[in-house]
């Protein structure tokens, strides 16, 4: 890897020499077709399932990592209002407030849930076809490809990126 890693900055040249060997494990790459995302669960109670255990996708558009940075901004926020919203209708009794902040918590995963499928199924979808485009072989696909398909795959990366999380209220 060092010696194709070409003209990079001392930092990045760094990280690859202080990498050991052995702390690399290698897996398949997974991919979760869409309709699984749609009649799978996404939360469960109080659990719920985030970052590439929720959207595994193909790399070509280079959203995994972002989409569960997506994932972590809108959890936070769910959360967050769910805990805030009800806190004024709290329970007295002490063993009830257990069960109150449980169904809060279980509120705020359900609606992550709901905010996070739609977006998942989008990006995996978007994912999948792209790759299937740039990795399909032949001459007409090549010639779609270069003719045609190029100029809107390019658009369709930024437009992928461009998502708003939602604001963070702090309490
Ligand atoms: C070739 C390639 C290129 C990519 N390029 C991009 C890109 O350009 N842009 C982008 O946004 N994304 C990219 N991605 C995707 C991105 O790397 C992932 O989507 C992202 O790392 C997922 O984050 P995660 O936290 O969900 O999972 P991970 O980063 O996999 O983190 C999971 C962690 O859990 C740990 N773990 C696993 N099992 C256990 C256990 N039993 N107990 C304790 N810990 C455990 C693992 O060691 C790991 O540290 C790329 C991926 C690949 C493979």
């Amino acid at each position: 890897m060092l010696s194709k890693l070409g003209k990079v900055p001392d930092e990045v040249r760094a990280v690859m020499e202080n990498s050991e060997l052995d702390a690399f494990r290698c897996s398949h790459v997974r991919y979760r077709p869409a309709w699984e995302l749609l009649w799978g669960n996404i939360s469960k109670g109080s659990v719920c399932v985030a970052g590439d255990a929720l959207h595994p996708m193909v790399p070509d558009i280079g959203q995994g990592g972002c989409a569960a940075l997506e994932d972590g901004v809108v959890l936070a926020r769910c959360l967050g209002e769910a805990l805030l919203k009800n806190k004024k209708q709290e329970i007295k009794g002490k063993g009830e407030e257990g069960k109150e902040e449980y169904k809060r918590i279980e509120m705020g995963l359900n609606k992550y849930a709901r905010e996070r499928k739609w977006r998942c199924i989008d990006l995996t979808f978007t994912a999948y076809a792209v790759s299937f485009i740039q990795e399909s072989e032949g001459k007409i696909m090549a010639f779609l490809r270069n003719k045609f398909f190029s100029p809107i795959l390019a658009r369709l990366l930024f437009k992928k990126a461009d998502f708003d999380c939602g604001k963070l209220r702090s309490p």
